[in-house]
């Protein structure tokens, strides 16, 4: 599997054409950003960690029956995936307040919610990426209902399956953002899960081992974004 052409060059990743129109390469990239793009900066190793905890989760999803755009891993920051035409929702899903909801429904970081919830984006960088709902998203024609009963469906059980996967590696999943594809007739799930768009907090110590580190200059952010690759006990390529 060979790059054409560069079709897309984003804040962590590049997207590039191959021989086959169904295959996308993404190579993820060391850059940063936080803050609707205001922040910028380096991660050294990000690109490589992310690409491969990525298709590892992925991995787990397609074994409980979530599909996603995987196909194979090319490199440390390279990918085969499905191309898809991204459904333009950033679907949040959260299991313990932090960020932007506990900012807004005033209350403190760290309370384990009674319930998880989930709650949509629109995933629009010139009206930078607005609150919407399932009657905005229909009315606007974004996703039929059918669409978005199944992306629910798959969030919520996706959150299920990486709430286990990372407990059972110390870790509390306290909210996550995914996106979502069409690919012949199928919504599948696509983008990428790390600690780029996970908040992972250590179950023992409360250390925060995702991009808040960068978000909130908080340090070690290299050292966090390891402990987590290290917890995945991924094996070296050969
Ligand atoms: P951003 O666009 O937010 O800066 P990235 O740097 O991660 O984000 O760029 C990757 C882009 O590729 C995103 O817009 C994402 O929606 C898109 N994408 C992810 N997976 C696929 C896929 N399988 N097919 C097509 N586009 C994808
Ligand atoms: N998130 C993301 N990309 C975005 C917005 C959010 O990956 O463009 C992730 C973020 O890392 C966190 C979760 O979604 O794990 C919830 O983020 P929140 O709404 O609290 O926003 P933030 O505090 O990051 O502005």
């Amino acid at each position: 599997m060979k790059k054409v052409e560069m079709l897309y060059e984003g804040k962590a990743k590049k997207v590039y054409t191959t021989e086959d129109p169904d295959v996308l390469i993404v190579d993820y990239k060391d850059d940063a950003t936080a803050f609707d793009g205001q922040k910028k900066g380096t991660i050294v190793g990000k690109g490589a960690i992310n690409n491969r905890m990525t298709n590892h989760i992925f991995k787990l999803f397609e074994k409980d029956g979530i599909p996603t755009h995987y196909i194979e891993e090319l490199s440390d920051r390279e990918t085969a995936v499905k191309k898809v035409e991204i459904i333009p929702l950033e679907v949040i899903i959260r299991n313990i307040t932090a960020g932007s909801f506990a900012k807004k429904m005033g209350v403190e970081e760290g309370i384990v919610l009674k319930r998880p919830t989930l709650e949509f984006s629109y995933k629009n960088d010139d009206l930078h990426d607005p609150f919407i709902n399932r009657y905005y998203a229909l009315a606007l024609d974004l996703a039929t209902e059918e669409e978005i009963d199944t992306i629910e469906k798959y969030a919520f059980q996706v959150n299920e399956i990486m709430k286990k996967y990372f407990d059972s590696l110390g870790i509390d999943l306290v909210d996550f953002k995914i996106e979502f594809g069409r690919y012949k007739g199928q919504v599948i799930l696509a983008d990428e899960v790390s600690p780029d768009t996970c908040r992972l907090w250590d179950k023992e110590t409360h250390e925060k081992l995702d991009k808040d580190r960068f978000r909130r200059d908080m340090g070690n952010v290299e050292d966090a974004y390891n402990e987590v690759f290290r917890r995945l006990g991924i094996e070296d390529r050969k």
